[in-house]
């Protein structure tokens, strides 16, 4: 895939630079573990630094001193799920309070309003309100810099019934229009003069015809790449493999394919690349890294299909188990990242992560990303064994 800021070579797996910062990393940091692209979230850089700051910093990438690629989303999602509030809940604690059950219309229950026009919101910072349409998204991921920027779209909670799902899509597609139509009024360049790859997002739940349906409106827009986004997408896997296997005929095959927000664990990759997908994002790696979780394992192939093996579930060593507490093997004696090459121990890791240390967060955050962003290049060497 080639960028205004270089190639990139897929599958690849993108850090979440929410705020400009892949949590507890410095730039020199994601760069050293071999990332090739990172993400920001328009919605967190609009409120904070702002537009205007960012512009007198050439944006992002002159913020943070990255020189790679960045994509930036186009805001919709997070104004949907930090905007809702449910009974003074937000929607994730609302699923767990009702696992099953069909939630409140969207309109009923949110801080954020949805019209045809766009989404008013309120900032979870200050209560300030806002307003993003999707003129405003792309121009706002035209000041953040971005190589690679998202058309604005809503993205519907599975729960949503057929006839509020098929309402969000045909505004999704509207919106869709709108946004190649701001993205073309520039020239599809940034303001700070280079080229911006738009990508339009796949959404309608859990319905497969109107999976099939928004797959075949986006792909005949000028778009340079399509990405499938939706609640299920990352969180539920047997659900996302089965969406994706709908769009598999659908999406033209000389564009990049994206499952927005998969990526927590690394058989999700495997199974995404199985499932004939190219990008892959996820805030997973660096919050279970922060939370004591550290992947363990490696790709192996079974029957001619690749799967990441590990003695652990999930792939996920507790470094805060007490059976690591004088362990001085390091993370994975076979892993190539900082932490682990650098000799620092499971013990020493037990202890900075039981006592709250800032050097845990960093140490075990490098191993994490570069556990993704490493299985995503033997992927590729996977892939190459194919053909
Ligand atoms: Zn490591």
């Amino acid at each position: 895939m080639t960028t205004a800021r270089g190639q990139i070579q897929t599958p690849v797996f993108m850090p979440v630079g929410t705020l400009a910062t892949v949590k507890s990393l410095d730039t020199k940091d994601i760069e050293d573990l071999g990332a090739q692209i990172i993400l920001g979230n328009t919605y967190h850089l609009y409120l904070r630094p702002g537009t205007d700051r960012l512009q007198q910093v050439g944006g992002m990438h002159g913020l943070m001193n990255w020189s790679r690629p960045i994509l930036t989303d186009s805001g919709g999602f997070q104004v949907f799920s930090l905007g809702k509030q449910i009974e003074g809940k937000t929607h994730d604690e609302m699923r767990k309070l009702h696992p099953q059950g069909k939630l409140p219309n969207i309109q009923s229950f949110s801080t954020s309003k949805i019209t045809d026009e766009g989404v008013h919101f309120t900032s979870h910072i200050d209560g300030t309100k806002h307003f993003f349409t999707p003129e405003k998204s792309i121009e706002i991921q035209q000041q953040i810099g971005a190589d690679i920027i998202m058309a604005f779209d809503e993205c519907t909670p599975d729960q949503a019934d057929a006839h509020y799902t098929r309402e969000a899509l045909d505004r999704t597609h509207r919106w869709a229009r709108q946004s190649v139509a701001a993205w073309e009024n520039r020239d599809r360049k940034s303001v700070y003069g280079h080229y911006q790859a738009l990508f339009g997002i796949v959404q309608g739940a859990m319905h497969r015809e109107l999976r099939e349906e928004s797959a075949q409106f986006m792909s005949e827009l000028p778009v340079d790449g399509l990405a499938v986004g939706g609640e299920t997408i990352g969180y539920n896997m047997a659900g996302t493999v089965e969406v994706m296997s709908w769009l598999q005929d659908i999406l033209p095959a000389d564009k990049p394919r994206y499952a927005m927000g998969l990526g927590r664990d690394p058989q999700n990759l495997i199974d995404a690349v199985l499932a004939g997908f190219d990008m892959f994002d996820c805030v997973g790696p660096t919050r279970l890294a922060r939370n004591g979780t550290l992947y363990f394992g490696k790709l192996e192939e079974k029957d001619g299909l690749p799967f990441f093996d590990s003695p652990y579930n999930k792939a996920r060593l507790q470094i805060g188990n007490l059976a690591f507490a004088t362990d001085n093997n390091p993370i994975d004696v076979s892993c190539d990242c900082y932490t682990c090459r650098a000799g620092y121990s499971r013990a020493y890791l037990h202890h900075l992560f039981r006592t709250s240390e800032l050097t845990y967060y960093r140490l075990a955050s490098i191993h994490n990303v570069r556990v993704m962003v490493r299985l995503s290049e033997e992927l590729r060497s996977w892939l190459e064994r194919q053909t």
